[in-house]
């Protein structure tokens, strides 16, 4: 069977590790293909190396290297090197980047630097992270440079780079509209379109809706494969009760005009979705087109086992059948 799977970071990546546990549970080794599609527009130059976050959560994440509580970087990480980066007086100094997460960022570079593409490159991060033993294929979702910004104004109207607004500022900073540099010239990903027209399977995580899933269905393509593919997509909620587990979902919806509900961000996805997985409290969302279904306990990856009560359920509604 193939699954494919659209992720972005923390949420995308919590997931998957659910998906793979389940599968370990319930399927004989090496009978599941899972294609991990990688939001890359959270992507960002810093001290002269390329950081890719969500794709680094996902390795980490699915090769057991990663910081728990927070959901992203390494576990056991130190500082040193941006400690002393900020001797220098070098910015930015809001993003922090530990010692053990640098090596990623400096072997990225440098491969990227020889001149593979951002594809090769993943491939190689996936390999040391145990990806193809697992049976995952982890594809950044173009090779072309992207960069999520967001339009705001608090006085001054300007761009910032998406980073620049989520961490350091919190998502405080009214968005006006999110403007993705470099996507009018990007391509999808060798793979990417054919593991969403191949699939049996298609999932979508309860990824951040506009800057994580958003950013991959505004790559040229990947909306049509997603329309057209035979197979069943299901979608998990990222929104519980009317606000996000986690992060800043609804600053991102406001910024859409799209009010911060299981039910709206559904609506987001009506051209292609066909089941939607919501948490208990909003078993009443009426989606058109689309069937909902409430989870049998709260629609929370409080742990691995959690995780893999949701991926499962979610993979047996795409299942012909279910
Ligand atoms: P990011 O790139 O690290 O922000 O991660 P994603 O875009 O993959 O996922 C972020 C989204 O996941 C947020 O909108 C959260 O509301 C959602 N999320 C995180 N944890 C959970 C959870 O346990 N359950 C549900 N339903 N959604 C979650
Ligand atoms: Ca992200």
């Amino acid at each position: 069977m193939k699954i494919a799977v659209l992720s972005g970071g923390v949420g995308g990546a919590r997931f998957l590790r659910g998906l793979l546990h389940h599968l370990d549970q319930t399927r004989p080794a090496g009978t599941t293909e899972v294609t991990v599609i990688a939001n890359t527009g959270d992507d960002i130059t810093l001290f002269g190396l390329r950081v890719c976050p969500d794709v680094d959560t996902i390795l980490y994440t699915l090769g057991a290297g990663v910081e728990e509580r927070a959901g992203w970087g390494r576990a056991q990480e130190s500082f040193r090197l941006q400690a002393e980066l900020t001797e220098y007086g070098l910015q930015p100094q809001w993003f922090r980047l530990g010692d053990l997460d640098l090596a990623t960022h400096i072997a990225r570079s440098q491969w990227l630097g020889q001149g593979l593409t951002l594809s090769a490159v993943t491939a190689r991060l996936a390999a040391r992270w145990g990806l193809p033993e697992r049976g995952v294929t982890l594809l950044p979702m173009t090779d072309v440079p992207v960069e999520t910004h967001v339009v705001v104004d608090d006085g001054e109207r300007r761009a910032i780079h998406f980073q620049e607004w989520w961490v350091r500022h919190h998502a405080s900073l009214p968005a006006e509209q999110f403007v993705v540099v470099g996507l009018d010239r990007a391509t999808a990903a060798p793979g990417v379109l054919d593991a969403i027209r191949g699939a049996d399977v298609v999932l979508l995580p309860p990824s951040n809706p506009v800057v994580s899933i958003g950013i991959i269905l505004g790559v040229p393509g990947v909306r049509d494969a997603l329309r057209g593919t035979p197979a069943r997509v299901v979608g998990v909620s990222p929104i519980i009760g009317g606000a996000p587990v986690r992060g800043y979902a609804d600053a991102c919806l406001a910024a859409l005009g799209v009010p911060a509900t299981a039910e709206a961000v559904a609506g987001l996805y009506t051209d292609f979705l066909h089941t939607w997985l919501v948490d208990p409290t909003d078993a009443d969302a009426a989606v058109p087109g689309v069937r909902t279904v409430a989870h049998g306990e709260e629609l929370l990856m409080r742990d691995v086992a959690a995780s893999a009560r949701i991926a499962g359920h979610a993979l047996a509604l795409a299942e012909v059948g279910g």
